[in-house]
């Protein structure tokens, strides 16, 4: 039994724990090219999460990880068997019962972990933070925590050799041999702009990809995986550290 997991916990040890920072890991159910699960997303969250909560806490900061949400915003790729669409306003709504818990129970700190490149919860937070301003909420990609660049020859926007590399160190018994993996060629928009990065419109997936993968896994190896979740989880622990240590009141020098 892991102190910082809640879904390991029990009400005899909750009751008397004075928890500082809750945890909310964020995955996604999808597509990930040929050869690495739906559940890669949920994986990443949830391993990450547990890593560096267990680092944090054995620092002396007391966190506690929820259970990780598996469903993310995958409306780009309606058209994708069994991609687990979660709307925006949907994650809004399930956000928002979890901060009403925390605001009533003085568990005044949220992390959310996001796991997905679709979900993105900063609207939502401003939204709350009005809602509940005694609360501290905050939000992370663990997946930007690191330069990818140190770690990999090809960089990996869904599926590539980043994500292929941690589940090959986290899961290899759900990873097909690599030899049957799509390549994960992109196409990238026509319009200058949104190709630039400063203006944005989603991308419908499979006009996008043939083979769901956007970045080449194909030098992908356990022990890249092992190096960079390392890295990104000692550095998402005292990130969890640092919001522990913090005074809610006083966030700014
Ligand atoms: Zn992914």
């Amino acid at each position: 039994m892991r102190p910082y997991i809640l879904a390991e916990n029990n009400w005899k040890t909750i009751k008397e724990t004075r928890y500082e920072v809750a945890i909310l890991p964020w995955g996604a159910c999808e597509a990930h090219n040929y050869h690495l699960p739906y559940g890669t997303d949920i994986i990443e969250a949830d391993h990450v999460a547990a890593e560096a909560a267990r680092i944090a806490w054995n620092g002396g900061a007391r966190i506690i990880v929820l259970p990780t949400i598996p469903f993310g915003v995958n409306t780009g790729q309606f058209d994708v068997t069994l991609d687990i669409n979660m709307n925006p306003s949907t994650q809004l709504a399930v956000l928002r019962d979890v901060v009403d818990v925390l605001n009533r129970q003085g568990i005044f700190k949220l992390i959310i972990l996001n796991s997905h490149g679709g979900n993105d919860f900063r609207t939502m937070i401003r939204e709350l933070g009005l809602q509940f301003p005694n609360m501290f909420l905050c939000s992370c990609n663990w997946y930007q925590a690191v330069d990818q660049k140190t770690f990999f020859e090809n960089k990996d926007d869904h599926a590539g050799e980043m994500e292929t590399s941690i589940i090959l160190h986290l899961k290899p018994e759900l990873v097909r041999p690599l030899s049957e993996a799509g390549d994960g060629a992109a196409k990238k928009f026509r319009i200058g702009a949104i190709r630039e990065g400063w203006a944005w419109a989603e991308r419908k997936w499979l006009q996008v990809t043939s083979d769901t993968g956007v970045g080449d896994p194909r030098k992908a190896s356990a022990e890249k995986g092992i190096h960079y979740f390392k890295a990104v989880t000692e550095k998402v622990s005292a990130f969890f550290t640092e919001v522990a240590r913090a005074d809610k009141n006083d966030l700014y020098v």
